[in-house]
């Protein structure tokens, strides 16, 4: 019988995941399915239920149910009960275990493109879900200072003191880290500004940026964000969002089948899903 996999969110008809990991499992000659489960609010603690009634054998969780998910969990990794987000579920004997991939897939991801980021001034952008994982992550990996610019500094303030990992922690406003700009070696932006359709904002001007800077925007929806495009124009070296993406995926993948896949395939087939919706 084919094993089961699933990603479970609202909405998620526009989930990529099916096709990279169904691609996947024919690749690898497994024996497998993963479906996009479309799951209300309301109804997933059922869900869950059900899921783990029919014998998944995993399954990635989405917005919005990153966090409501984690007590219905069995068990949940120390890094993803840190970050307060599973958005990967593995069936391990009948124990449902939440992980969360999002900060190690981005982590993965920078490697890829930038070997020593740990050496580098470090700004991150934005200081939602996303960042917290990034954040996390990195401080867990041994990065010693990482300083965080957001619209609300309350709430990059609140990830400097809930983070359990030693790290040295500057919150900014966005017009203050705008003016700092050029003390930074890698920005992280991850906040949703610029985010298909509203394709002219950007979380704020680069007058001061290093030239050899290396800027990252988590963003893969369009593919080059203007703050990526105005990034590049000043000589920066940049990354998108696919490589977390396809990274956090990846790892998925991985826990599940003690396979960690073929990268650059699933970057084409995210890249041939994308290919009509890109504005
Ligand atoms: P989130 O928790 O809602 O956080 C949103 C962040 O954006 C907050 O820092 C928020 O600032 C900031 N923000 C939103 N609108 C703003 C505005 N008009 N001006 C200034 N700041 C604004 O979202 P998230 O889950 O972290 O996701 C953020 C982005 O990352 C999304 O675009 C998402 O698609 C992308 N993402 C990509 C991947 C990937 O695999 N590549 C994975 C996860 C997320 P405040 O705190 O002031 O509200």
């Amino acid at each position: 019988m084919k094993e089961l996999y699933a990603v479970i969110g609202d909405p998620i008809a526009q989930s990529m995941s099916p096709a990279m990991h169904n691609d996947l499992f024919q690749l690898y000659k497994i024996n497998a399915h993963y479906h996009a489960l479309r799951v209300e609010s309301v109804n997933l603690a059922d869900a869950v239920k059900g899921l783990k009634a029919v014998g998944i054998s995993g399954f990635n969780v989405t917005i919005p149910h990153k966090v409501a998910i984690m007590p219905l969990l069995d068990e949940v990794d120390p890094l993803a009960k840190s970050i307060g987000a599973v958005n990967t579920v593995k069936n391990e004997n009948g124990r449902l275990i939440g992980y969360n991939t999002d900060g190690s897939g981005y982590l993965k991801g920078l490697y890829a493109d930038l070997p020593s980021p740990g050496n580098k001034k470090t700004l991150i952008i934005g200081a939602g879900g996303a960042a917290r994982a990034i954040y996390f992550t990195m401080a867990h990996e041994g990065v010693k200072s990482i300083d965080i610019a957001n619209r609300t500094p309350e709430k990059a303030e609140t990830l400097r003191l809930e983070c359990p990992y030693e790290v040295e922690t500057e919150v900014l406003s966005l017009n203050q880290a705008e003016e700092n700009l050029g003390d930074y070696d890698l920005i992280i932006q991850t906040t949703s500004i610029g985010m298909a359709p509203a394709l002219e904002s950007e979380p704020l001007k680069l007058h001061n940026l290093k030239s050899d800077a290396f800027v990252s925007d988590i963003i893969y929806n369009p593919l080059q964000t203007k703050f990526l495009r105005h990034a590049a124009e000043k000589g920066a070296k940049t990354q998108n969002g696919l490589n977390m993406f396809v990274y956090q995926g990846a790892l998925a993948f991985e826990k599940w089948t003690g396979i960690f896949p073929d990268v650059e395939r699933m970057k084409q087939t995210v890249m041939k899903q994308l290919g009509g919706s890109i504005c």
